[in-house]
């Protein structure tokens, strides 16, 4: 497509210039018109390139006309956010076209022929056995256009779906690795009769129902899960007051926000995502629930995640609803709470996503408490470095930042459902989409195979009218949605695999993924062991967990591992159908 693209422009344009006088000043004009129309062109498509190659780094899927638009307001915010100067941008942005202009302006007394000199211009000679063809470079780029256009409408049946234009301008996300192909290929209506289920709306007993999610907060970085850094004082102190129960050992679905909020909201590993399935929102509207979703980023033009959240949701607010503010930002989030004023407070679910410690997410000043620190746009240009080293310490004291920023904003929301009657007889529960590495396996950023840093999520309940929920050694994101449907004595959908927190339960494995990779952590002879398989290979690793080695050392060839790996392999086959 890119060859195609280039190819067609070259041709009108040669075609066009060449009509100009061939006069001196004639020429000069077509030179410079050439070199900028051509040169502009080129520098558009390196740019988009650069940007879906951004894409898949940072969140593994390509870049899109709908994010395109999403984002071209807030280009300035942004910039910031990533730590780079608007200037900054600008004048590199402004080099690299003059570099490219300047260099077609070079190449356009080899490319654009004017016909005084379309004679004199040196051709290109082919020789074949005893005859030789001599061909001009115009010929050339003319006869190589056709060949590509041949060579399109013979194959593009193969490469479209994968073409980064194709999928740029279709938005079409349905082969990218946010969650099962099935899902972007199958729609399904959430009021079908597919995903009811037994209804005992008479018996529900309501109560306020909150949940807080924290785009990629991994656990062990909290204060609250034992972090020497104090950057959690508000939960910290909920959990020092035993008003907060936390789980230490949960894993989330996945390694991105698509299937992992999703999955959270339909209880449902990746592989049941191909499956049509209701979403805590469906499940609560028929126990005449009503539903409120305030999410900090742009879930509308990510993905379209928001279709997948169903319709029944009774007010709806994301990042992308006033495109004069930056969509990352938790204040905002936070004025949509003060302003929102639930009709039936008690019967009312509310769903609040905050961006604080994602990297796009908006730092505020007041709380870049640990420095210095470093945007995360720059360990885009760091591979290879580390934990310890000078940049990692620094990108991980901008972690510390978020999270500080993100225990504050949930110390004023609960405040706001205080102010608004709804703290009292609440059920929260706190949680996060997925993890963050912050340099291991020299990884920056999130997506990719499910190693702890980015699948170990945090998971804090606050339920004032049940204080001691079971111990469980080993906790998923799929355990949220039916925890709050126990907690009003609600039906939970049979399709559902989650086990509400406030039972015992004799499971011992839960199921981890991404885009390639399915896995399944297990609790096997008293050690947790973690396995995990490319779908489209036979490439297998195994993990202790419970070694000072951990994920560093594979240990699915060792022949002592021979009944761990069968066993664990079982498992995680079974979780595949
Ligand atoms: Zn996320």
């Amino acid at each position: 497509m890119h060859l195609i693209s280039l190819g067609i422009i070259l041709a009108i344009l040669i075609s066009v210039l060449q009509l100009f006088p061939s006069k001196n000043k004639g020429r000069q004009y077509s030179k410079f018109a050439f070199a900028f129309i051509f040169g502009a062109f080129n520098f558009l498509l390196l740019a988009f390139y650069a940007l879906t190659i951004y894409g898949y780094f940072h969140w593994s899927a390509a870049f899109t006309l709908d994010l395109f638009n999403a984002y071209i307001t807030q280009l300035p915010k942004l910039l910031s956010v990533a730590g780079v100067s608007f200037i900054f941008a600008l004048a590199l942005a402004l080099l690299c076209f003059l570099s490219i202009f300047l260099i077609y302006i070079y190449l356009s007394r080899y490319i654009l022929l004017t016909n005084e000199n379309i004679e004199n211009t040196r051709a290109i000679k082919l020789r074949f056995r005893t005859a030789e063809i001599s061909l001009k470079p115009v010929t050339c780029i003319r006869l190589m256009t056709i060949a590509c256009i041949a060579l399109y409408a013979l194959t593009y049946r193969l490469w479209l779906p994968r073409e980064p234009f194709a999928i740029a301008i279709t938005n079409n996300w349905s082969l990218s690795n946010l969650a099962p192909i099935e899902l972007f290929l199958t729609k399904f209506d959430t009021h079908k009769s597919e995903i009811k289920f037994n209804v005992n709306a008479s018996n529900i007993k309501p109560r306020p129902l909150i949940l807080i999610t924290i785009d990629a907060l991994r656990s062990d970085e909290m204060g609250v899960y034992g972090n020497s850094v104090n950057n959690t004082p508000f939960l910290s102190s909920l959990l020092r007051t035993h008003q907060l129960q936390k789980f230490d050992v949960v894993h989330s679905i996945c390694t991105v926000s698509f299937c992992g909020l999703l999955g959270l909201l339909r209880s449902n590993y990746w592989s049941a995502l191909k499956k049509p399935s209701p979403t805590i929102s469906d499940a609560l509207k028929i126990n005449d629930y009503q539903t409120i979703f305030l999410l900090g980023g742009d879930h509308t033009n990510f993905a379209g995640l928001k279709n997948f959240y169903g319709n029944n949701i009774d007010f709806y607010k994301d990042g992308s609803v006033d495109s004069s503010n930056y969509p990352n930002d938790d204040f905002e989030v936070l004025k949509w709470l003060r302003d929102i004023d639930p009709k039936a407070p008690k019967s009312t679910f509310m769903f609040i996503h905050l961006m604080s410690v994602h990297e796009a997410g908006l730092h505020h000043e007041e709380f870049q408490k640990w420095q210095p620190f470093v945007a995360p746009i720059a360990s885009a240009l760091l591979a290879g470095s580390t934990p310890s080293n000078e940049y990692g310490v620094a990108y991980r004291n901008n972690y510390n930042n978020g999270i500080l920023q993100a225990d504050a904003m949930v110390r004023k929301i609960f405040k706001e459902l205080k102010n608004k009657g709804m703290l009292d007889n609440a059920l929260v529960i706190i949680s996060a989409d997925h993890g963050e590495y912050l340099g291991e396996f020299n990884r920056f950023h999130h997506g990719q195979e499910p190693y702890e840093p980015v699948s170990r999520i945090p998971l804090l309940v606050y339920d004032p009218l049940n204080p001691k929920y079971p111990d469980r050694k080993m906790a998923s994101q799929v355990d949220i949605a039916p925890t709050f449907l126990y907690a009003i004595g609600a039906n939970i959908p049979p399709i559902w695999q989650g086990v509400p927190l406030q039972v015992k339960t004799s499971r011992s494995s839960v199921s981890i993924a991404s885009g390639d990779t399915s896995g399944t952590v297990a609790l096997i002879e008293g050690r947790r062991y973690k396995f995990l398989k490319k779908r489209d290979a036979n490439t297998e690793w195994l993990f202790d967990l419970n070694s000072p080695e951990a994920e560093t050392r594979n240990i699915a060839t060792l022949v002592d591992q021979k009944d761990i790996l069968l066993k664990i392999r079982t498992l995680n086959n079974a979780s595949e159908k």
